[in-house]
């Protein structure tokens, strides 16, 4: 039997395809520039021809692979193969299964790219082992992945998992997507770019302006974390005003799904036991099921930017 699958994280910056093994090791990966916007089908030539890349920089042809998966920012019909609507892209009913195998003439499968890496952590990531796993990652916005039974759960429409655009704040922050208060307005990577950026324009002698020296578009998720381990108290006080957004969402997360295991990802999450410590404490204090004898596992994402990849070079065997 062939060893080897594609997986093929579609992204609105970069393309990224990997070769990945039996053991879901990535072998090898290539990038190209997605170079938005673009037609769909300059989108798909420049996936087939980095598939093509790939596999010839590891002296391989397609007929070495089972499959090609995969993930693509959107809502995405898997069964059926097609992209409902990309609204990053400006697609819709987007036939990318179709049009991708005869380009390839391989068998293909598509999903949620959130999603995909959702899946990629539990296959070979922090999530293993997991019945139920939730995946959150803290970037942009929050992006997440529900795994129930070993399935990516996708709702009727394919549109669920968005727990970014869970509201925490009854009329609060305005979110994009019509609503205000969404957990994302606070508790992304962004957010908290955002309020030190606030913070520090409204404390010009705070000693966290020297991290960035003194230019403020330098700010960013990690300058908090740094003034804070400095002994700076306005960095403690943001980290610990993050900590409780973060926690806020999560708690809900866990009431609603209780799953073995929640992953985070996501840059802020290299952060490690400085976020994750003082999250779980919130959460422990506040999880409806904190006094019973089964307790969920809140940990760091292990796969990071491979996540995608490897999720969707695992989707053929979902589609099972
Ligand atoms: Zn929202």
């Amino acid at each position: 039997m062939k060893k080897y699958t594609i997986g093929v994280d579609l992204g609105g910056t970069t393309i990224t395809a990997g070769i990945v093994d039996e053991n879901c090791r990535v072998v090898r990966k290539c990038t190209c520039d997605t170079e938005l916007p673009q037609p769909e089908t300059v989108v798909e030539e420049k996936i087939a021809g980095l598939c093509r890349r790939v596999l010839q920089e590891n002296d391989m042809t397609l007929d070495d692979i089972r499959w090609v998966g995969i993930g693509t920012p959107g809502s995405v019909d898997s069964k059926h193969g097609v992209v409902d609507f990309n609204a990053n892209f400006g697609y819709f009913d987007w036939e990318l299964r179709a049009h991708m195998e005869q380009l390839l003439g391989c068998e293909v499968h598509i999903e949620n790219d959130a999603n995909a890496a959702a899946y990629g952590e539990y296959i070979a990531g922090g999530a293993q082992g997991a019945k139920y796993a939730v995946v959150i990652t803290l970037g942009t916005g929050i992006g997440g992945g529900i795994i129930i039974d070993g399935k990516i759960f996708s709702g009727y429409n394919y549109a669920a998992a968005e727990l970014g655009h869970m509201v925490i704040q009854k009329d609060g922050r305005p979110c994009m997507c019509g609503r205000n208060g969404c957990w994302e307005k606070y508790a992304s990577a962004r957010a908290l770019t955002e309020d030190t950026k606030a913070a520090l324009l409204s404390h010009p002698k705070n000693m966290m302006w020297q991290l960035v020296g003194g230019n403020i578009n330098k700010v960013n998720a990690k300058t908090a974390f740094d003034g804070m381990r400095a002994g700076d108290q306005l960095a403690k006080m943001l980290i610990d005003k993050y900590v409780e957004y973060v926690a806020c969402g999560l708690t809900n997360v866990i009431n609603i799904f209780q799953p073995d295991i929640v992953c985070i990802g996501g840059g802020v999450s290299h952060e490690g036991e400085t976020l994750l410590a003082p999250v779980r404490k919130l959460v422990d204090w506040e999880e409806y099921a904190r006094d019973g004898k089964r307790r969920v596992t809140i940990k760091c994402a292990e796969l990071f930017n491979d996540a995608g990849v490897v999720g969707a070079a695992w989707l053929g065997n979902q589609a099972q």
